[in-house]
């Protein structure tokens, strides 16, 4: 009784401790301190629940799991550029999501003979078999869908949509195929239940590939924060099965933040929320392409230094490219340079630049870039046409004016930072090619636009020893 007892204050305790680290994290300088509330919560919430009055033995097998978990976690965490984040946590997702199939199977095993003897019994059956079936259902999309995004992300599946016709009248027919199951479960006498439940599962893993095959590159931010909402509502239904307060608290915890998440992205690339829900909304809009008309024009390194020392006020767009280059520290010094010559120098970042929400603010952070400096699009975008010079650092999709003026392009509709209209613009990449959407970039071709090609650490790099020559 007392055992218990502890367990629900120390299970109180953990969900205050997460929902601090979720407020934690929602601005950099707090997000340190969120984490450690996380972790703080987590340790919490796992020693309580070993040591709590629910686990009867097995501590063996149970010490034996954590520690070999721990050590692979630890291995992975600490092996992962950041550059591969968003992969790592798509296919830890796919973890949850696998966990959820799991357990809903060994809780339906495990439900046992109904005790006649509870007026109550059979509808807490029902309830039992609803939950079970409710939490594979989605654990399976989750675990498929995280293997495809994290495919994707990789490089491993190609980043284009997977688009056949009537690909959403198959997708409704197949979830009405799970309800009937789902039905047919519930009301099953124990003789066919895991037939139902293994050919729903299988039915959902096809909807989880299919779902997100359907998402092209550019939309694949809003897959990655939506999965991240199901996995949260997997490991809640994963609590309920189990009848863990704590799961069903932490999974709805992550669900929601994950879909106001999703709410956010969509809502800065201008996608409906639904059409994400539902997959398949990365579509290129029928049409023929828009001809790019212009140039390519490249500077060197010199010449884009003078330009800097001629320049009064300059906006620095990084991309992925920055990350790949580890480039935020010479671009630091390179700013720092800047202002003591007494210019205007400031970063404009986009929502999905890089691969991770809040990627670039990250890597700035890391630099020790002061935050004053650090404008969202949409607060910069208003100064471009004031703007003496944008530096477009290993960035693409996020200045591809093709999101404005050409209905054919898949990134048409998603807000970007309007590089073009500063008085002159540098961009810094190794070559021509397209960004992670896969679309041609009209920027560079414009007559105030420049290339500067080369890794951008070793660039800017150069640039800066031009800086200091007096
Ligand atoms: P992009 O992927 O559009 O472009 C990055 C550019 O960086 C490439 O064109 C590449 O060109 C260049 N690059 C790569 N390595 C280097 C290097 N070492 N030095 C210099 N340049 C380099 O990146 P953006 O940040 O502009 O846009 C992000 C894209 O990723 C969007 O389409 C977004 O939707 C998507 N996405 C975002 C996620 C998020 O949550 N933020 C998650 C998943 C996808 P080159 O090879 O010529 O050097």
């Amino acid at each position: 009784m007392i055992a218990e007892k502890i367990q629900i204050v120390a299970y109180l305790f953990a969900s205050i401790l997460f929902i601090y680290s979720l407020g934690g994290l929602s601005s950099q300088e707090s997000a340190k301190r969120g984490v450690i509330y996380g972790i703080v919560g987590m340790l919490i919430a796992v020693l309580a629940t070993v040591l709590g009055p629910n686990i009867k033995g097995g501590y063996i097998f149970i010490i034996s799991a954590i520690s070999v978990a721990s050590v692979i976690g630890v291995i992975l965490a600490r092996k992962v550029e950041m550059t591969s984040m968003p992969q790592l946590v798509a296919i830890l997702h796919s973890f949850v999501g696998l966990a959820a199939v799991l357990v809903g199977i060994g809780s339906y095993i495990e439900v046992g003979e109904i005790d006649h003897s509870d007026p109550e019994a059979g509808v807490k059956h029902i309830i039992h078999l609803v939950e079970v079936y409710l939490g594979v259902f989605i654990g399976a999309i989750t675990f498929t869908g995280s293997i495809i995004a994290w495919g994707k992300l990789e490089g491993k599946i190609s980043s284009k949509p997977l688009l056949y016709p009537g690909r959403h009248m198959v997708n409704l027919i197949l979830v009405v195929v799970c309800i009937v199951l789902g039905v047919l479960f519930t009301m099953d006498d124990g003789s066919l239940g895991m037939v139902y439940l293994m050919i729903m599962t299988a039915i959902a893993c096809f909807i989880g590939v299919m779902l997100v095959m359907a998402i092209g590159g550019a939309d694949m931010p809003v897959v990655v924060s939506m999965l991240n909402s199901y996995s949260g509502w997997a490991a809640s239904a994963a609590g309920f099965m189990l009848g863990n307060d704590l799961l069903i608290v932490t999974g709805a915890l992550v669900g929601s933040s994950g879909a106001i998440l999703s709410i956010i992205m969509c809502e800065a690339m201008n996608r409906s929320f639904f059409s994400v829900i539902f997959g398949g909304f990365g579509a290129a809009p029928a049409g023929v392409a828009k001809e790019i008309e212009g140039e390519v024009t490249a500077l060197n390194h010199e010449e884009v230094a003078t330009l800097l020392k001629e320049a009064k006020s300059v906006v620095i767009v990084p991309g992925y490219g920055m990350a790949v280059a580890k480039a935020q520290y010479p671009i630091y010094s390179m700013v720092q340079t800047l202002r003591s010559a007494g210019k205007k120098v400031r970063f404009a970042i986009h929502p999905v630049a890089g691969r991770l929400p809040g990627h670039m603010n990250v890597l700035l952070a890391e630099a020790n870039v002061p935050y004053d400096i650090v404008l969202e699009m949409d607060e910069i975008n208003d100064d471009m046409p004031d703007t003496d010079v944008v530096m477009v650092i290993g960035a693409n999709d996020v200045v591809n004016p093709g999101a404005q003026d050409d209905p054919s392009s898949p990134i048409f509709g998603m807000p970007v930072i309007e590089a073009w209209k500063a008085e002159h613009v540098i961009v810094m990449k190794r070559s021509m090619s397209v960004g992670y959407a896969g679309v041609e970039n009209p920027l560079f071709y414009k007559s105030n636009t420049d290339m500067l090609y080369g890794d951008a650490k070793d660039s800017v790099d150069k640039i800066l020893t031009f800086l200091k020559d007096k």
